[in-house]
């Protein structure tokens, strides 16, 4: 089974739902380009909420590599896509991650992974931007964790929310992150 394809229970019926949506909308559910349209949405929703799924912390201690290296790790301009939890609408762009290494470390796609397992769920960016955080803290235990989200929301540009092209930057820290020294020298490298 692919976890990346792979459809859940309960996809009649959200394609049931759907139709009855097109058809509150205004539009005619029988109309020739609208007959598929339920069912391709409700593939297309399942798809992007798989990450329900899919155990983030399990894709970290999988590949945990013991590793003396105990330098800042940096895994920067990560693109993301995720569902914003409030409009059903997309919210996207770029994730940066750093972390001090404290023994351990992990394969630097499994940093990928994890980010696009939380992101496959409805989400705030700010809860997104902590649970990155958390994931990686509390698997591979570093000196500290620090996660910082760049991203561009859907539901303010498309519904014309002030600024239409602002960019919403949020952070997570922890442990060495505390000081500003470290944040400083991780955003000196961005
Ligand atoms: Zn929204």
């Amino acid at each position: 089974m692919n976890p990346e394809t792979e459809l859940r229970e309960g996809l009649d019926d959200i394609a049931a739902h759907y139709k009855e949506i097109i058809k509150l909308l205004g539009e005619d559910p029988k109309r020739e380009g609208l007959l598929k349209t339920p069912m391709r949405v409700a593939k297309a929703m399942q798809i992007l909420t798989r990450g329900y799924t899919q155990n983030p912390h399990k894709v970290l201690t999988d590949a945990l590599f013991s590793e003396k290296y105990d330098q800042m790790v940096i895994v920067k301009d990560i693109d993301f896509f995720s569902m914003c939890e409030h409009h059903i609408l997309p919210f996207y762009g770029k994730v940066h991650v750093a972390y001090i290494p404290n023994g351990y470390i992990t394969g630097l796609s499994k940093v990928a992974r994890v980010i696009d397992i939380f992101s496959h769920r409805l989400q705030v960016q700010e809860r997104l931007t902590e649970q990155i955080k958390d994931c990686i803290q509390k698997t591979l235990h570093p000196l500290g964790t620090m996660v910082i989200i760049e991203a561009n929301h859907m539901c303010m540009q498309m519904r014309g929310v002030e600024k239409q092209n602002s960019i919403t930057t949020t952070s997570a820290f922890s442990g060495a992150f505390n000081q500003a020294k470290t944040r400083e020298e991780f955003m000196k490298l961005l």
